[in-house]
């Protein structure tokens, strides 16, 4: 039988499929065949097909938008949002709007086309999450921007239109739905309990031990209670930071050598699924007018986290219909099978 099992930080039901969960072997991931190359704007030599560079790693003596550089940050040729302009926020009878101001950049990780983050050295994958603290810290100055959204999608099925490894940021005048709900659960909890929801999710975990996928001195990598997705994984530090920005450059290397580690599972695990990652950080603590208290707990209660969701099966109506996700893989499986996965396994082709 079924269960429904709630998520105490969404506060969502997913039901998941305990008896005869899927395993690995039974997600398919179709492989298609390397056509022509197609031109590509990240890969060397096309640096001025794309935006100018607001940021690169590069060997020195190499002049911006030039190859030599080792990860590129520039701004998305055809933004979603625009970083001009104000907001502008307005009334239209009962309705509310506001400009279409924020920030979108895509953070080109490496020179090589085909390069899997799970297949980084950590040396490199240290200087990209380097790149993801030190670009939020920016943007955070600009007192417009409420959030910065940190995610990577991999693979067609998972949204991305260009194959060069790479990751975005969009930064947004307000706070997401996803995140707000995160924030509103993490006070609430603290509220009621003065602990940190997510801390008290990670003590339980590591006392049980059916979920843990991952577990360091600094990181710990789990397989959540009420997964919405086979093999989905959440990445979260053990010492207790809200902040994704306030990172030390000890903690993101470990942090690297985490992410590498669990990105190099899934691959193996699930012959390299399409995949997205999201980053969970606060929001910009810049008080507004009027809101000046609305952010003051969140140094305890919120907690820096990274979601990761390989894309094996479809969101459909009944999702859609009811904001409940059906889980075919309970996520004991997925933790127990990732656990399995060694560093030295071969990956089948
Ligand atoms: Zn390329
Ligand atoms: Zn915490």
């Amino acid at each position: 039988m079924s269960e429904f099992r709630h998520d105490p930080v969404q506060k969502r039901w997913v039901i998941v499929a305990v008896e005869r969960g899927r395993r690995p072997s039974d997600f398919k991931i179709e492989k298609k065949d390397k056509g022509k190359a197609k031109f590509c704007p990240f890969c060397y030599g096309n640096e001025d097909k794309t935006p100018p560079e607001i940021f690169a790693i590069r060997e020195a003596g190499t002049a911006p938008d030039s190859p030599g550089w080792q990860v590129r940050v520039i701004p998305n040729k055809f933004p979603a949002l625009a970083i001009e302009g104000d907001i502008g926020r307005r009334g239209l009878g009962i309705f509310d709007l506001m400009n279409g101001v924020g920030a979108h950049e895509v953070i080109v990780e490496t020179p090589e086309h085909e390069l899997h983050m799970g297949d980084m050295e950590v040396d490199h994958l240290f200087q990209i999450v380097k790149i993801y603290r030190d670009r939020i810290a920016d943007l955070y100055k600009d007192e417009r921007l409420r959030y910065a959204l940190i995610f990577k999608n991999h693979g067609e099925v998972a949204g991305a239109s260009l194959e060069h490894p790479h990751t975005q940021l969009i930064a947004t005048p307000i706070t997401p739905r996803t995140i707000a709900a995160e924030l509103d659960s993490a006070r609430e909890h603290f509220l009621a309990k003065e602990r940190c929801l997510f801390c008290d999710i990670m003590n339980q975990e590591t006392a049980l031990k059916e979920r843990i996928v991952i577990d360091t001195e600094d990181f710990l990598v789990l397989a959540p209670f009420a997964s919405r997705f086979p093999f989905e994984t959440w990445i979260l530090p053990r010492k207790h930071t809200h902040d994704y920005t306030l990172s030390s450059d000890e903690l993101l290397y470990s942090f690297a050598e985490t992410l590498k580690d669990i990105l190099y599972r899934l691959k193996t695990a699930l012959n390299d699924p399409p995949f997205n990652f999201v980053l969970h950080t606060s929001p910009s603590t810049i008080p507004r007018p009027g809101k000046s208290t609305y952010w003051s707990t969140l140094p305890y209660d919120y907690h820096w986290h990274i979601e990761i969701i390989p894309r094996l099966t479809k969101v459909a109506g009944f999702e859609w219909g009811t904001g409940f996700y059906i889980n075919p893989t309970p996520p004991e499986i997925a933790a127990e099978y990732l656990r399995g996965v060694g560093q030295d396994t071969e990956v089948e082709e």
